[in-house]
């Protein structure tokens, strides 16, 4: 039998790889303009056709190339930014591989003039395909220019695959912000289609913020400034009134290069917490400087993926230094939720309880997924789930387990008369059916497309219970279920004023309770949730958890009381979980705004990639 293995030619290679790198035209605008950053230019012309289809070319007035330099920056991993593996932690910059214009050149027809400031004749190189079709001496000016027409027109899968010119365009522009941004000491100019589009001359970042985003943010700005030892934060952030409702700024920026990182998003937001409506969300353009070495950025091909070793510690910098902004122009104070102090109890003179004569179903469950369908889920509760789902792109065959029934016991403390789901396994179809597995009855393991993701239990339903409560809160329709039988409760006059504090809270929350003074109160109606037997307790948790979370005066009042909730209502880790209420926490997970993080900061889950589980073992 003749063999079989054979070597791919370097085109096809260098092809491959290209894929990784070069996604769309906006991928190739990114590499290109931050070769021009790496080259020292200090200004930097961007010229781009059809939104980068057929033309994206980069000129600046940077070092420029020798001759052998610019043959050589087209081979794979040809870099002069590295010399050794060590180096990679070692730069200031972030994460070169020397791929990028040997991906360009494998997918587009390449025109490179390059000339070094000192010397008199330049280069000119013709590459189409990754194949040199012409090089020679040309007179041009200092520096470098690029042009990259016909991207991917070896490729057609990869040009069917583009979006519409706006869509793409769109994205060549926020690549073009991004580096902007990092950048403003460089004039950066580009043009679509002949016109004009950003004319940004020399600033600083104030500047070049307004510049791109227009005269009104100037007054909306808030200087963000923290220094350690360890870490350096600045930029600015939106003041909390013109928070949008939709995601407006919201940029990352780690050692001078645009990154994404939802969990330090999520600090962030922390930070706002009490100052802007859930749906709404916080504008920020915030750099991070730390020591290059303790950031990962090659967990991701494009970069903007990056890793900090101390990522606890970014974090808690990243919050303070919000809010310190945020407390330095003493905002908190007047953006304080409207809900009336000392709220007071409609008791009525000679109250008695008596039995009530309207009965709601005691045994609807507003935490319980089958009820679901009765609440309006809120904005965004499931904005995640597409970007999961990528994740969850299926190991297990669709269907390998069971469909089990979703009637699940973990939403409630009810174990009895459970309401038979009349359309099993709805919610479950969303997400394709995966082998869950419980460990140590503390955490749900799944094997996910990318590892091995690990969900502690506990924090993975505190934080689909907080969701929820949040929702409730704000939009006052919890559940109630009237107890036959009020009970009375005696408090502490410090727990009476708490009570008085969070009362109208607990009503949106489905609780009706009345004050009969001398420190007694009744019961008359619990959230659906709550079995009425545990009332009593329950209270009694809540009030211990809020006077010991007092302190933590940056967190408003209504998303500590959730949190509470959260805390004293989600499954306990040591609880055995049935498969399919693992499935339950799985997919309410996904369907959270924040997957990653529990109400209390702590990390919920974990994705072991296949590199890290050979680092554990071996
Ligand atoms: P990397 O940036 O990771 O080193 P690239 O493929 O983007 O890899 O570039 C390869 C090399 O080509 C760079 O290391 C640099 O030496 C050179 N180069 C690329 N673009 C420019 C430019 N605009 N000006 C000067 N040198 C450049
Ligand atoms: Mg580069």
């Amino acid at each position: 039998m003749p063999d079989l293995i054979r070597l791919l030619p370097d085109s096809v290679a260098n092809q491959i790889a290209a894929g990784e790198v070069i996604q769309r035209p906006a991928s190739a605008v990114k590499e290109m303009l931050e070769n021009a950053v790496d080259a020292g230019a200090s200004n930097i012309k961007l010229i781009v056709k059809d939104a980068g289809r057929t033309l994206i070319q980069v000129t600046d007035n940077g070092s420029g190339m020798s001759v052998t330099d610019a043959r050589m920056s087209f081979e794979r991993h040809a870099t002069s930014k590295i010399r050794e593996a060590n180096d990679l932690f070692a730069i200031r910059t972030l994460g070169f591989r020397g791929e990028a214009l040997a991906s360009i050149a494998a997918i587009a027809q390449v025109e490179l003039k390059t000339r070094k400031q000192d010397e008199e004749l330049g280069t000119y190189i013709l590459i189409e395909g990754s194949k040199v079709k012409s090089q020679e001496p040309v007179s041009c000016p200092a520096g470098t220019s690029l042009q990259v027409k016909n991207l991917f027109y070896n490729v057609p899968a990869r040009r069917n695959f583009l979006k519409s010119d706006v869509v793409e365009f769109r994205h060549v522009m926020e690549e073009f912000q991004r580096v902007a941004m990092v950048h403003p000491e460089i004039e950066l100019s580009l043009f679509h289609n002949d016109k004009p589009v950003f004319q940004l001359s020399k600033a600083n970042l104030r500047q070049r913020i307004v510049h791109i985003f227009g005269n009104s943010i100037n007054e909306k700005l808030l200087p963000v400034e923290m220094k350690t030892e360890q870490i350096l934060i600045s930029g600015y952030i939106g003041k909390p009134e013109t928070a949008r409702k939709t995601r407006g700024e919201q940029y990352f920026f780690a050692n001078a290069r645009f990154i994404r990182y939802p969990y330090l998003h999520h600090a962030v937001e922390q930070a706002f917490d009490e100052l802007i409506p859930d749906s709404a969300f916080p504008s920020y353009f915030l750099f991070i400087e730390v020591d290059p070495a303790t950031i990962d950025v090659n967990i991701h091909p494009t970069k903007t993926e990056v890793k900090f070793q101390h990522e606890q510690l970014i974090y808690g910098s990243v919050r303070s230094a919000v809010k310190h902004a945020l407390g330095m122009f003493s905002l908190a104070p007047t953006l304080d939720f409207n809900t009336e102090p000392g709220f007071d109890f409609p008791v009525p003179k000679g109250y008695e309880p008596k039995p009530p004569t309207i009965t709601i179903d005691p045994d609807y469950n507003p935490f319980n997924r089958e009820s679901r369908q009765f609440q309006k889920p809120s904005d965004g509760l499931n904005a995640n789930r597409g970007q999961w789902e990528k994740i969850f792109e299926v190991v297990a065959p669709r269907g390998e387990i069971q469909q089990t029934s979703p009637t699940s016991t973990i939403f409630s403390r009810h174990e009895k008369n459970q309401p038979e789901p009349s359309d099993s396994g709805k919610i479950h179809d969303s997400f394709p059916g995966f082998k869950l597995l419980q460990v140590q009855n503390r955490f749900i393991v799944a094997n996910v497309k990318s590892g091995l993701l690990i969900v502690d239990q506990q924090k993975a339903h505190e934080r689909i219970l907080f969701e929820r409560i949040n929702t409730m809160m704000e939009s006052e329709q919890g559940l109630q279920q009237r107890s036959l039988f009020p009970q009375n409760i005696h408090l502490s006059p410090v727990d009476c004023e708490i009570i008085r504090e969070i009362a109208s809270d607990l009503i949106n929350l489905g609780f009706e309770i009345s004050e009969l003074g001398g420190g007694t109160f009744i019961v008359n109606a619990t959230p659906a949730s709550l079995p009425v037997s545990e009332t009593g307790s329950f209270i009694e948790g809540l009030l211990e958890d809020y006077k010991k979370d007092k302190s933590d005066l940056g967190t408003d009042r209504k998303t500590r009381l959730a949190k509470i909730l959260a805390r004293n209502m989600a499954v306990r880790a040591g609880k055995s979980l049935q498969p399919e209420e693992m499935q339950t926490i799985i997919d309410e997970l996904f369907g959270c705004k924040v997957p990653e993080v529990a109400p209390d900061g702590s990390r919920i889950l974990k994705i072991l990639v296949s590199s890290e589980i050979e680092k554990i073992l071996h």
